[in-house]
This record gives structure tokens, sequence and C-alpha cells, in this order.
């Protein structure tokens, strides 16, 4: 019998990298892949790359650099490691990166890495394999499904992938072409993927895709389904208690989202809805198609569904011609929504796309000089958000053991961490606790029930479902 083969997948990047370098694991696990935690041992390693910003893509290639010697310490020892890139950068650069790195084996494109062990067949035959065409068939149904204990290991809270690809093309943005046209995965398939999930004691379902809210999956009557109505059918799943999603453009916000937020306790009431400037002249530049009004609007779309909904923002700083006054704009935005949370980025520009041919006019410091001002008022508004816990009654989903003995880690609806001493048993159920003081972001607090005695067998306390 051949000893399993060991595989070290390093993703870098957005949830969507998450999801996919699960399911390589799977793929690969066919194959008598185990996963290992560290490079020095694999003989499998594959980068799961990011192309998003300049500093994302140059990290592979230092990373790259390290790989080539380790790969070159275990021939001396006499054993194979293999090297993949796969993800953005794979596809954005494709030979480039066996020109610049010729310790890789395999370049695999994010549509491809379903053909993974053909690819490793082939560059153990040709001595290289590249793949990055955008295939006819959709990966998703060549994809087998985790196992049992894949699942199992992973957690309680699983992403899974809904819908890939983006047909908005805003300027400064890589996707549309690293990620290709908009798909969306079958309702049926979603909901066969889900049940999979809880039966095995998955207990919180996040939605993922570039653009998810454009979800337009063929639903059981063959006529296409929004997301909201997606939503409804998940909801109905045993065992699911959380639903989330992300990320959402705001201009594909329809009525059965924002029925979805108002009539499914499951779903949480945290939108991760980006803006990116509050500039209207930059919004245009950026193609992003709506005003700052607009998204204002959205944003009393959804606080008229549920009044303790919260939001979560992307802010690009420094996109070419973004004056003092555009700036301000971005910060008068941000005052008047009042975020949860929120991530900005200096603009970076990225080859092949509108924006990078834009002249930039805003000089370094001012960049970074924006970027600071714009992530106090941030993390003013996110303190202010969890220091409001304090003191209340909050439903957390318990995923495991914190760092200190006894301590066990959840979340709120909010994704807030809230850290109880409670028994291990409680992971995976939704459970109220009596927040009273706040550590940097983390809640601390107590189960605000009594729990059943431990003695025999464990019983389950109350399970909640709401926020
Ligand atoms: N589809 C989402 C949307 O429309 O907002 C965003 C997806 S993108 C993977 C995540 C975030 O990266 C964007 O919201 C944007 O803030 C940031 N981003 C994308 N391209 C960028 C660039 N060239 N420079 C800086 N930040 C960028
Ligand atoms: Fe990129 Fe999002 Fe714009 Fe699509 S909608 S082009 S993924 S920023």
């Amino acid at each position: 019998m051949t000893p399993p083969r060991k595989l070290h997948i390093k993703s870098y990047g957005c949830q969507m990298n998450v999801y996919d370098a699960q399911r390589m694991v799977d793929t690969l696990a066919g194959e008598g892949f185990t996963e290992t935690a560290t490079a020095d041992d694999a003989d499998l390693v594959i980068l799961n790359t990011c192309n998003i910003r300049e500093k994302a893509a140059e990290k592979v290639y230092s990373e790259l650099g390290r790989l080539r010697v380790l790969k070159d310490d275990a021939a001396r020892n006499g054993r194979q490691m293999r090297i993949a890139v796969a993800g953005c950068v794979a596809q954005a650069e494709g030979p480039e990166i066996i020109r610049r790195a010729p310790a890789v084996d395999v370049v695999v494109g994010p549509q491809s890495y379903h053909h993974l062990p053909q690819l490793l067949e082939r560059a153990k035959a040709e001595g290289r394999a590249i793949e990055t065409e955008f295939p006819i068939q959709d990966k998703f149904a060549f994809l087998p499904p985790p196992g049992r204990e894949a699942i199992r290991a992973r957690g309680i809270s699983a992403f899974v992938t809904v819908q890939e690809g983006c047909d908005k093309f805003c300027t400064f943005c890589v996707v549309p072409y690293t990620r290709g046209a908009e798909v969306s995965r079958p309702v049926n398939r979603i909901v066969d993927d889900v049940a999979r999930l809880a039966d095995n004691g998955v207990r919180e379902i996040t939605l993922i895709g570039q653009n998810v809210n454009a979800y337009h999956g063929e639903g059981a009557d063959g006529r296409p389904c929004s997301l909201g109505r997606l939503l409804d059918r998940l909801a109905q799943i045993p065992g699911i208690v959380r639903l989330r999603y992300a990320t959402s453009h705001p201009c594909d916000v329809d009525d059965s989202l924002i029925a979805a937020h108002r009539d499914l306790p499951a779903l949480m009431p945290f939108v991760h809805l980006p803006v990116q400037s509050g500039s209207d002249r930059i919004l245009e530049a950026m193609n992003r198609r709506h005003t700052a009004a607009d998204y204002r609007k959205t944003i009393d779309r959804f606080r008229s569904s549920r009044q303790d909904i919260a939001f979560s923002s992307d802010f690009i700083v420094g996109f070419p011609g973004e004056s003092a006054e555009d700036f301000s704009a971005t910060l008068a935005l941000v005052t008047q929504i009042g975020y949860a949370a929120a991530y900005s980025f200096k603009y970076s520009p990225r080859p092949g796309t509108p924006a990078a041919e834009m002249q930039e006019t805003v000089s370094a410091t001012d960049m970074d000089e924006r970027l600071a001002r714009l992530q106090e008022l941030i993390d003013s508004q996110q303190s202010a958000f969890n220091k409001a816990a304090i003191g209340s009654t909050v439903d957390v989903l318990f995923e495991r053991a914190g760092r200190n003995v006894g301590q066990i880690v959840g979340r709120t609806a909010y994704l807030q961490p809230a850290h109880v001493m409670a028994p291990p048993e409680i992971v995976g159920q939704v459970l109220p606790v009596r927040i009273d003081s706040l550590e940097r972001y983390s809640l601390l607090g107590e189960l605000a029930l009594t729990l059943p005695e431990r003695a025999g067998a464990p019983t389950a306390p109350r399970l909640t479902t709401g926020a």
C-alpha cells in the first residue's frame, strides 16, 4: 500500500479562496492526499493566490522563493515536492509564473481546480502543466463533496459558494478578468450541499460569491431564483440556525432580499455592503453604477426590514482623481451611516483594468494620511458598536474552545467574538450571553441560562435561532 501523500495549501485573500482551498483538499483526498499544517514535509504545496491588490500578488513570488529552497532540500533527501500555484494570480499571469519561478510544476486558474489530479499527472509526464482557460463545464458539478471527517474538522460554520464571477467591471477591479463572467449554481445543488453540511454538524452557512446578491440560479420550477428566495429555502433545512451572505453589490439589492431579512430569524442582521467612496464623481469614475444617495436609500431599505440590522463596508482611498473634497464626502458618508465594522484599502493599480490607465493623482503621503483618518473614524464607530453590547444579553453561536482553559468562543449575530466559561457541549448551540466587558474586539460575558447537570449524557440546553 502506498503511504498517504501530504498536501499543504496556503490560501491568500477572500472567503472564496478559503472555500476553494477546502474543495481542492476534497478533490485531492480522492488521490490519497491528506492535509499537513506546514510545507516542510509536504509532497504537494498549493499556493491559492489573490490578485486583488499588488501587495497580495507580490507575496506569492516571495513565498515561491522560500518554497524553492524547501523543494531543493527535499530533492537532496530523495523526496519529491511538487508546487502548484492556483487562484487569481495563476489566472492573471499564467506561464509568466513559471518563467519567474521555475520550481513551479502546476499553474491552475480558479475555474479549473477540479482538474488538479489530471494536471499533476500531466506535470509528472511533461514536467509542467498550465490551465487557465474558463472551461464550459461547471467545476462544481465535478467536485467531490467533502467527507464526513473533513466537514466535522472544519467546524460548525461553513462557506458555500453559490455564485462566481462578476459582470460589473468596476474600473479598479481584476475580478471580472480573473474569475470570469457571473455564473450561479442551481438551487437544488446548493440545497444538497447545505443539507449534507447540516447532517454533519454545521450550524451556520455563509453563502459566498464575488457579487452574491446577483445570484439567479435555476430554481426547482426551472426559473431563476433570487438570493432572497434561496435564503428562504435554506432556512428550512433542519439544523441550520444561522445564515449569512457576502459580498453584495448595492445595485443588486432586490425586494426579496429585504423581505428575507424581515421574515427569516435565521438570517443574521449584519450586511456587508461595500460602497468604496462617498463621492459621486469618484463612484462614477469607478463605474460603481450608483450614487452616494442611492446607497443611503438602500441602507434605509435594509433598516426598514429590521431595526437591529448593522452594516460593514469596503472603502478605497486615493483612487485616481480623488480630491480632498471627494475624500471628505467619504468621511461624511461613513459618519452618516455608522458602521459596525469596515475594511479600507489604499488604491492599488491592477494591470489590465481601466483605472490602471488613469493618471494617479494622490501622493503616497496623502493616501497614507487619508487611510489613517478613515480607519480612525471606522475604528471609533466599531468601538462604539462593541461597547453598546456591554450590559445586554445577546445570542451567541458557540464555535470552539478558547485559549484559556474552560473558555468557549462563539460569535454574535454581528460576528463579534464572544468568550464565556462553559462546558464544551455548548459548541454548535446558540445561547444567550450576558455581556459584561470588552477586551479589544472581543466581548466577555457569561451564559444567561443555567445549563443542565453534566452528570450522565450531556443534554442540550435551549436552542435559539434568532440574533
Ligand atoms: N464584489 C465586491 C464589491 O463590489 O464591493 C468586492 C470584491 S473585492 C474582492 C473586495 C474589495 O477589495 C473591494 O470591495 C475593494 O474595496 C477592494 N479592491 C478591489 N480592487 C482594488 C484595488 N485595485 N485597489 C484597492 N482595493 C481594491
Ligand atoms: Fe470587482 Fe465587486 Fe466591482 Fe465586481 S462588483 S468588479 S467584484 S468590485
